[in-house]
């Protein structure tokens, strides 16, 4: 398939509700999204990141820039053999990793679209094969739901806090993350805990303590959690095995993870016993796939994580967590949650058992409304081939 345009464009949506962690606050949520066109189809990629350096050195700016100077013209009128292949043609590209699974994402919905099957079904076909004979050819279908969860920000109040939780768990969301930093953590989660005894219950700390709060992490033992995500450095695999091996409660990679080669070294010394997979933090859906596969081998679980993404990112993360060892619930919540009114339809909804449906559409299952695109962008760009 030769690619022959490719479109960038820079977009800006209100969040329903100001989202805070241990980085900030976000108020809009500003992205940009890749629309790659071949043969009458259009395949759609969001770049997650933010406008600011706070969960990753990426930010818009430096996202256009590589996009528009080194990645649109390793594709752009090439003939493209698969979508793995964009991955390959971007290996000489240090770093970058959220610019280049917009791109690489365009093209496997590209390529989903003209073959006309899901994504998820395009995914599964290209799971790498677990090594272990005991895995080999097992375990490769994929669901037609996936279960999902919902994160907490920090909240003013620790009763502002619990009306959150109350508010969605009464919406059904059956998994409740909380973003935890220090002050806000044993005494919250502990709160929490009591009012809920038996929701599963998770705690995300955006790389907010050291070793030294190895202490403070193990007084979150006794409230059950499914796992501590990201307690310390974002870029240290070593001290969390340290950590690890003082705590009984699973320790998740996010920050950490960046590549299927960092997936590999963090499970070779135990760093964590649960790996959150982001589609953009680890340069996309083929690193996604390793990643996957080699969790699978250790006997480790993955659930995909979440960047605040319109419907065309969110379409992307229901259609990788459908994979057979995504058996944690994702930070997938329904549409509703994150925007008044999305760049794409229709809406991602909640169902009873706290799951989201996989589309069945071909691609991502489904359509950038061009109005609502027009009238949220900030700018674009389109680059034809020759
Ligand atoms: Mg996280």
């Amino acid at each position: 398939m030769k690619v022959e345009e490719i479109t960038l464009h820079h977009i800006d949506l209100p969040l329903v509700h100001p989202f805070e962690t241990s980085f900030g606050r976000e108020i809009t949520r500003p992205c940009i999204l890749v629309a790659a066109r071949a043969g009458g189809c259009t395949g759609w990629g969001e770049c997650t990141a933010m406008a600011e350096p706070w969960y990753s050195y990426e930010t818009i700016e430096t996202a256009w820039h590589v996009l528009r100077d080194f990645l649109v013209p390793l594709v752009l009128g090439e003939e493209i053999a698969s979508p793995s292949d964009v991955a390959y043609r971007f290996r000489r590209i240090r770093g970058h990793p959220m610019a280049r699974a917009a791109l690489e994402n365009a093209v496997w919905d590209l390529f989903a679209r003209a073959e006309g099957v899901p994504l998820a079904d395009l995914l599964a076909d290209h799971l790498p094969q677990a090594g272990s004979s005991s895995m080999a050819g097992k375990e490769r279908r994929r669901r037609d739901r996936v279960p999902v969860g919902v994160s907490l920000g920090i909240e003013p109040s620790l009763d502002a806090l619990l009306d959150k939780v109350a508010q969605r768990v009464g919406e059904g969301y059956g998994r409740v993350k909380l973003k935890i930093k220090p002050g806000w953590d044993v005494s919250v989660v502990g709160a929490v805990r009591e009012r809920w005894p038996n929701l599963p219950l998770q705690v995300d700390a955006n790389a907010a303590y050291t070793l030294d709060d190895a202490p403070v992490l193990r007084e979150l033992e006794p409230f059950d959690l499914l796992l501590i995500e990201q307690p310390l450095h974002h870029d240290d695999i070593v001290h969390h095995a340290k950590l690890q091996a003082q705590c009984h409660t699973p320790i998740c990679l996010d920050e950490s993870i960046q590549s299927s080669s960092h997936a590999r070294w963090a499970l070779e010394i135990d760093a964590c016993r649960v790996v959150n997979i982001k589609v953009g933090r680890v340069g996309g859906l083929t690193a996604a796939l390793e990643i996957h596969t080699i969790c699978q081998e250790w006997g480790v679980p993955v659930w995909c994580g979440g960047m605040l993404e319109t419907n065309v990112g969110r379409a992307a993360n229901v259609a990788l967590a459908s994979l057979p060892n995504f058996k944690l619930p994702g930070d997938i919540s329904a549409s509703e949650r994150y925007y008044h009114e999305d760049i794409a339809e229709p809406d991602f909804v909640l169902n009873d058992d706290s799951t989201l449906r996989v589309p069945s559409e071909p691609g991502l299952g489904v359509r950038v409304d061009r109005k609502r695109l027009d009238a949220v962008r900030l700018r674009h760009l389109v680059r034809q081939a020759d």
